[in-house]
């Protein structure tokens, strides 16, 4: 029969805290779901009420229509199955004897297996891969070999749906991949209902089809994982501040953390422009994003490098056609962003007939009274395709006051900026 369960406006207080306020979702078969959260934002708690380890405080749990406090145990241990946070034993049990204790929900009074139970126990084994270890006492596994003889047990329960929470933590990479391509297989052949409590936010967007991220005792966001995992959520809830990537091989989006929020701080309030192209400003725009200034850049053709690091950053940016010339267009808007920004860098380009604007571009600051900043290592001299006119731009630069910087140019822009008061 399909599963089917509802959490309606769950509340949970330990004591006075209230750890879950107004949870509410449902969940049928086949699907697969991801808590996530903080550490302490309740995934587990959420869990063990769902398992009925722990009592709602509020609201209600609805499985099969039925709800939970009117469950026999032994019926809903054949509809559920919790791999828990060291589910651990005081008795030094052997792999298949732990494993066989997960058909109790099936034994008769004597407690003897059927033939149909040593298969379940059997099969469970050889899914988690720790068959070899049946006759090892639990205390002498290693971390990840208790941990596949957990989720052993509970798949030996047979249930329609596995709560699982955070059973990747004790395995390394190979162990954590396996486990959860083997929860996905089930997921897809049989229908398994997997609500899964991770940590690893890239292992969550790959294998859930849907996340909840707890926060703050809610749901702060539910949904894909494209809709759940985004930059704004991750840098409210984890106060980190991330780029999002797509999965090169499945799109789905990947974590990759930039800095604390909190180092993020600058005095620096007003937007930085870089004028680049051919990965001249990559560095700088990299170095400047981390240390959390806000940029623009301009402009630059698409599939260069400068605008490939724009791009995944985010960055305002004008954009050319690859292996065009600047059109007037494109340096007009360029010019505008110039005259916005609270100071410009000329990174040190490659200078030729059809970008000779850009440099021209960097006069607009000085005009507008912006602080410019000249990255000149290598020399102009070296980096002009231009026959003389773009060495000659960069000395009228000099000559109307921007500040030319050679050697280590992000530790200098950077205190430079910093020195600046905010207008
Ligand atoms: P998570 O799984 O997201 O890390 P938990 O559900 O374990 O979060 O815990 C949520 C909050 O409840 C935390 O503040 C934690 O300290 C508190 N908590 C967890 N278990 C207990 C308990 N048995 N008694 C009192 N407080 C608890």
């Amino acid at each position: 029969m399909g599963l089917q369960i509802e959490v309606k406006d769950l509340t949970f207080s330990y004591g006075a805290e209230t750890v879950l306020d107004g949870i509410t979702l449902t969940l049928g078969q086949g699907d697969y779901i991801g808590i996530i959260g903080p550490n302490g934002s309740g995934k587990s708690t959420f869990l063990k009420n769902m398992a009925a380890v722990l009592t709602p405080t509020g609201g209600e749990i609805i499985i099969d229509g039925k709800a939970l406090p009117r469950w026999r145990r032994r019926d809903l241990a054949r509809r559920l199955a919790l791999v828990g946070q060291g589910s651990s034993s005081g008795f030094n049990f052997t792999v298949e004897e732990m494993v066989a204790m997960g058909r109790y929900p099936y034994l008769d009074r004597f407690g003897s297996l059927k033939p149909e139970d040593h298969a379940a126990v059997e099969r469970a084994m050889h899914l988690t891969g720790c068959y070899h270890l049946r006759q090892r006492g639990i205390f002498s596994l290693s971390g990840g070999e208790r941990q596949r003889a957990i989720l052993a047990r509970a798949l030996a329960q047979e249930t329609p749906c596995l709560l699982l929470d955070e059973p990747t933590s004790f395995l390394d990479l190979g162990y954590q991949v396996e486990l959860l391509e083997l929860l996905q297989s089930l997921n897809r052949r049989e229908r398994l209902t997997v609500v899964l409590v991770v940590h690893d936010l890239n292992l969550a967007s790959r294998y859930c089809r849907q996340l909840y991220l707890l926060y703050r005792s809610r749901i702060y966001a539910g949904g894909s994982p494209e809709e759940v995992l985004t930059r704004e959520n991750i840098l409210e809830v984890y106060r980190t501040e991330v780029l999002i990537e797509p999965h090169p091989l499945d799109g789905k989006p990947q974590v990759i953390p930039v800095a604390a929020a909190a180092e993020l701080k600058n005095n620096f309030k007003q937007r930085v422009h870089l004028i680049g192209g051919g990965g001249s400003a990559t560095p700088l725009m990299k170095d400047l994003f981390v240390k959390g200034f806000t940029l623009s850049a301009g402009v630059l053709s698409v599939g260069d490098s400068d605008w490939a690091t724009a791009r995944r950053l985010g960055l305002l940016m004008v954009e050319e056609a690859p292996f065009s010339p600047i059109s007037p267009q494109r340096h007009r808007q360029n010019l505008e962003l110039i005259g916005e920004a609270g100071a410009v860098v000329l990174a040190p380009l490659h200078i030729g007939p059809g970008n000779l604007l850009n440099v021209e571009a960097a006069f607009h600051a000085l005009e507008q009274g912006r602080p410019l900043f000249v990255i000149d290592d290598p020399a102009a001299g070296s980096r002009d395709f231009a026959g003389g006119r773009g060495e000659l731009l960069y000395r009228r630069l000099k000559e109307g006051g921007a500040h030319f910087i050679a050697g280590s140019f992000s530790d200098e822009i950077t205190a430079r900026l910093s020195a600046i008061t905010p207008s």
